[in-house]
């Protein structure tokens, strides 16, 4: 490939014999037909190979495709474009005075490339972003279009994919009436002690931040909607300045704080839609475990947070509502989710990746498919049930293995 493609973190260059970016569906069509492997890159924010096709396959952006963006406000739905980022999708269907449940820390990610890899938010009640598609429009390795629809047999593989079974096109995502949030920071939350039920069940979402480098949580997020109970928090202090996430970071580019009530999407997400997250210079891993097991779980990371805490920029802790796409990290399980942005140093890190695995393994963590982990096939598949169901599903659209990659031969065991 002449030119050097890279994700968000610029700590993968893709290998691929080309990078394209078709701008109709039609040339994209042809693409996947004439293609041997083609995987397609979505806004990047992956932290591992995921995207990559190899030195031998295609990659392709579909960001240029026509903009799909088709609100019904009757059926409280949208159809959008699987290039699309939640930013844009948001601002169109908060205009129509409809919302999404939830998004993730930052807006700026693609939609198909979210929903691929089981992205979240947080909230006890709260599903993945996956939770909202009601349909999937997949260009497939013959250039035919297969549209799987919710109830379809085939439905719970084939949000949460991997990219694995062919070119998300589209995406149609169920809405609810547009809501306000307010967000409420507070600082100091003790470990010891910690209730951990009541306090992920204290607003619509709650994040919990640390460093590891004391015992318990540096920072808690609340996001309420106006149309709940205020928030009872009596645990810790409220904080008295903006925060950012990252300890020393200026909180100029954080979504507004102090209660101050606003629309869903300029509140949900900890970052602005207008400014960029952070430099990119971080790593990032993340665990979805039982949400039983998170006091455990989190009693054993502070065990070993000597060796967390040197490579750690932050910790986050959020829950997700079970899921039932075979390949979600939340599948069949309420879950915790334990969540580390790292410093740029991939040798450093690796090591405290490994320990961290082992250290949380008592608790069968299933590993964010877009982050960094070092989990084998042969582990993950005692961790999904449903795995031969979806090596079945990928067998039976793209017999040929046109859209598997590395990564998902060594994620899956095929
Ligand atoms: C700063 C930052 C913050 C983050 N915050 C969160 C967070 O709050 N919660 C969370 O869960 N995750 C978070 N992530 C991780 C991120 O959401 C995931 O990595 C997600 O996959 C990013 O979407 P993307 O479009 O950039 O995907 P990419 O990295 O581009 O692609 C991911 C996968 O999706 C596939 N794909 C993309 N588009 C298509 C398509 N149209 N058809 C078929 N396959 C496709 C790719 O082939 C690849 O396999 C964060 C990442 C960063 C960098």
């Amino acid at each position: 490939m002449t030119q050097r493609v890279t994700n968000w973190a610029r700590n993968i260059t893709y290998t691929a014999r080309e990078y394209h970016r078709p701008r109709s569906l039609d040339a994209l069509r042809s693409l996947v037909a004439a293609a041997t492997r083609l995987r397609v890159l979505g806004s990047g924010h992956s932290f591992n190979r995921i995207a990559d096709p190899g030195a031998d396959g295609d990659l392709v952006s579909i960001a240029g495709l026509p903009p799909v963006l088709d609100v019904d406000t009757a059926a409280r739905t949208v159809r959008v474009a699987g290039g699309v980022r939640y930013a844009e999708l948001a601002r169109t269907v908060h205009a129509r005075g409809l919302a999404l449940p939830n998004l993730a820390s930052l807006p700026h990610i693609s939609v198909a490339g979210s929903v691929a890899t089981g992205t979240h938010g947080s909230g006890v009640g709260n599903g993945s972003l996956a939770a909202a598609v009601r349909e999937v429009e997949l260009l497939t390795a013959d250039g035919s279009t297969v549209v799987v629809t919710r109830g379809d047999a085939r439905f719970d593989g084939a949000v949460t994919s991997l990219g694995a079974l062919g070119v998300v096109t589209a995406l149609t995502l169920g809405l609810e009436p547009a809501y306000e949030v307010e967000q409420h920071v507070f600082t100091e939350l003790p470990l010891a002690g910690l209730d951990f039920e009541t306090v992920a069940a204290a607003a619509y979402s709650v994040s919990l931040f640390t460093d590891w480098r004391e015992p318990g949580f540096r920072q808690v997020w609340l996001k309420r909607r106006t149309d709940q109970a205020p928030p009872v928090f009596p645990w810790a202090a409220p904080a008295t300045e903006a925060m950012h996430p990252v300890p020393g970071m200026s909180a100029v580019n954080c979504t507004p704080q102090f209660g101050e009530p606003g629309p869903w999407h300029e509140r949900l997400p900890h970052f602005k839609a207008d400014f960029t997250p952070s430099n990119g210079d971080e790593l990032q891993s993340e665990y979805l475990l039982p949400r039983s097991a998170a006091l455990d779980a989190l009693h054993a990371l502070d065990a070993i947070r000597g060796t967390v805490a040197p490579v750690l920029q932050t910790c986050e802790v959020r829950t997700v509502a079970a899921d039932p796409q075979w390949l979600g990290p939340a599948h069949g399980r309420d879950s915790v989710a334990l969540h580390f942005t790292w410093v740029d140093d991939m040798p450093a890190v690796l090591p405290v990746v490994r320990r961290l695995e082992e250290a949380l393994d008592p608790f069968g963590p299933r590993p964010h498919w877009g982050k960094v982990f070092t989990a084998s096939a042969s582990v993950l598949r005692g961790r999904y049930p449903r795995l031969d169901d979806f090596l079945a599903l990928a067998r039976s659209l793209d017999p040929a293995g046109k859209f598997a990659n590395d990564f998902v031969r060594d994620a899956l065991g095929e």
